[in-house]
């Protein structure tokens, strides 16, 4: 049986406040009929004078970087004992809820606010990032690749749907591409933790508030092509056939049950086209796509390599070719162990179970795990409802977070582990951040 939280009347008075500045946020929208905050987006700006009015009485004033992230240090009482990173994203999906990216933001608001003026050895820089959906330019984590520097000329120049660059979105905020490199995280940067929803049904199926991400998956995405032959619907008997799209569907109802078989695993033919496509013609050629994702790249290429080799089976049987390409392999980013550790028993004193799960979607802790020990606590999604409107979380669920995060910043003060990471050299996961 689970164990319930443990009621904490402050962190529920705090959790109300996330919750409702969370609410405030999604006023501030592209779109008159729903929630649309995309890159540089003049909401934006709304959204940081909001965040700047909630920071005041913690007198601290913040910046806006040259990628347009929201930084603000509240600082520790040792000027070298470097500073901890908290934060999420600000950018949004069209018609989207309130919680996916500014709950990650807040929570850290509230857990400042804790403190109540205390300060701990360490600094902590709320970051609250521009960009990580991917929605105005197609390429997604633009505010947290700036963080960790990964971003070249062609970068600049992407151009949204109306034409207009990157740099000039850039311009066009009334901030200095030129300064782009001055948004990099600082050098005595200890660790980036994100508090984050969960967008899946799973902590809610197990009655549980919070998650501790221990991964997130590795993806892979192929194009796959069937090519048999168009002909006659009326005239060519059913056993004379090269139907490309029934070998299609052959294929799709074994990558689900194959999946099904395999924990963890999650396979997906999201798109589908057949050719020539007329109600009076056997399709000659049907064209699909396939995602594949675990947290084990070991696990997920051999997957991608059976579901290929089925597909073959399938279409040597039925007098087809078969051609496919890779044309993303992204690798699973382990969390930080230590961290990971350290939010669990976090977890535990806040009086919830600490379940360790993958996170199935891509997220910033992502990329600053190139860089720095990186680590994610989900918050249950109710009804496993997110980027639509509906999407909410529960005031305890809320509560329970705050609860945690505020044992958390204490475990870490104490922890001389922790403390002594500053300038510590790289370890083997920090490696070269994927790029969306
Ligand atoms: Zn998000």
């Amino acid at each position: 049986m689970a164990l319930s939280p443990t009621f904490n009347p402050i962190a529920t008075s705090r959790a109300a406040d996330v919750i409702s500045r969370c609410q405030a946020l999604a006023h501030f929208s592209e779109d008159s009929a729903g929630l649309r905050r995309t890159f540089l987006s003049p909401p934006m700006h709304d959204c940081h004078r909001a965040i700047a009015e909630w920071l005041k009485p913690l007198n601290i004033t913040p910046t806006i970087d040259a990628a347009g992230n929201l930084r603000a240090v509240y600082p520790g009482t040792d000027d070298t004992a470097g500073r901890l990173l908290l934060g999420s994203h600000l950018d949004t999906v069209p018609n989207a809820g309130a919680f996916d990216g500014p709950l990650g933001v807040l929570l850290p608001v509230a857990l400042l606010e804790q403190l109540e003026g205390e300060r701990l050895p360490f600094a902590i820089e709320l970051v609250a990032f521009s960009e990580e959906e991917g929605v105005r330019f197609g390429t997604p984590f633009i505010g947290s690749c700036a963080l960790v520097g990964n971003y070249d000329e062609e970068f600049f120049n992407r151009r949204d749907a109306n034409g207009i660059s990157i740099r000039q979105a850039i311009q066009e905020f009334g901030l200095d591409p030129a300064q782009l490199s001055a948004a990099r995280m600082s050098d005595d940067a200890l660790a980036y933790v994100e508090f984050h929803i969960e967008q899946g049904p799973v902590l809610e199926a197990l009655n549980l508030p919070l998650g501790a991400v221990e991964a997130i998956v590795g993806q892979s995405r192929l194009a796959v092509t069937f090519t048999g032959k168009s002909n006659h619907a009326g005239t060519t008997p059913m056993n004379a056939r090269r139907d490309a799209l029934a070998a299609a569907a052959e294929w799709m109802v074994t990558v689900e049950s194959e999946a099904s078989r395999t924990a963890g695993l999650v396979a997906t033919v999201g798109s589908i086209q057949a050719h020539p496509g007329a109600t009076n013609v056997i399709p000659g050629e049907a064209r699909l796509t396939l995602d594949v994702r675990h947290k084990s790249d070991a696990i997920r290429s051999q997957s991608v390599q059976r579901l290929i080799s089925l597909a073959q089976q399938i279409a040597a049987r039925r007098a087809l070719t078969l051609n496919f390409a890779t044309f993303l392999n992204h690798p699973a980013v382990a969390m930080d162990t230590f961290l990971t550790a350290q939010i669990e028993t976090a977890m535990r004193a806040a009086g919830c179970p600490a379940h360790r799960m993958p996170s199935g979607a891509g997220h910033d802790a992502m990329i600053l795990a190139s860089r720095v020990p990186a680590a994610m606590i989900f918050l249950r999604s109710p009804g496993g409802i997110s980027h639509d409107p509906a999407e909410s979380v529960l005031l305890e669920d809320v509560a329970c977070a705050i609860d945690c995060g505020g044992h958390l910043l204490k475990q870490l003060s104490a922890s001389p582990e922790f403390l002594q990471s500053v300038g510590s050299p790289a370890t083997s996961q920090r490696t070269d951040p994927p790029r969306g």
